[in-house]
Formats: C-alpha cells, sequence, structure tokens
C-alpha cells in the first residue's frame, strides 16, 4: 500500500539523474526521489 506509506512517510530525497535512452548533450535532468517511498519531490534541469 504505497500510498498509506507516503502518508507516514519522513521522506528522505535523494537526487537522481533522469534515466534516458537519448544522451542529453545540452545538460541533464535531476530528480528527486524518496528513497522510501518513491515520492517526487522535484525536478530540475542542470545545463553542462
Ligand atoms: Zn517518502
Amino acid at each position: 500500500m504505497n500510498w498509506l506509506k507516503r502518508l507516514v512517510c519522513k521522506h528522505d530525497h535523494q537526487p537522481h539523474k533522469k534515466l534516458s535512452m537519448f544522451q542529453n548533450l545540452s545538460g541533464d535532468s535531476i530528480y528527486y526521489v524518496c528513497t522510501k517511498c518513491d515520492h517526487i519531490r522535484d525536478s530540475l534541469f542542470i545545463k553542462h
């Protein structure tokens, strides 16, 4: 029951690079994902 987990989860967000089949030459998409319940808090784009 993932939704219940998220309700009580004290999120521990860690940055994850988005996995892509295609290499992005202009930058990386970074997602902050909770390691406990996979909740995504934020995403940002970092240019090289
Ligand atoms: Zn969480």
